[in-house]
């Protein structure tokens, strides 16, 4: 089973218990993605809590995060009907 560190809490997880987003080659973030930069954090608090995401996923990936950038994410999460806590 492979293990990915999550973003946030820095601890090795099985890739399958973790939220996978993907940074295409064009920038955009997606937890649909195939190509690209992959982040993982854990689907549980405090690790889904999209504020603390927004530092972490700039850190991780090495860019600034907009704030619609996170809103887009929380939408394809909840399609997928993973909770994202937004407080
Ligand atoms: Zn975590």
């Amino acid at each position: 089973m492979p293990t990915r560190t999550c973003i946030v809490c820095r601890k090795l997880q099985d890739q399958a218990a973790l939220i996978r987003v993907r940074q295409s080659l064009d920038g955009q973030l997606s937890t649909r993605g195939v190509t690209g930069r992959s982040v993982y954090f854990c689907p549980v608090q405090p690790c889904n809590t999209a504020p603390v995401h927004k530092d972490r996923l700039a850190r991780a990936l090495r860019r600034p995060v907009l704030v619609s950038e996170l809103e887009l994410l929380q939408k394809e999460l909840t399609c997928q009907r993973t909770q994202w806590e937004t407080n």
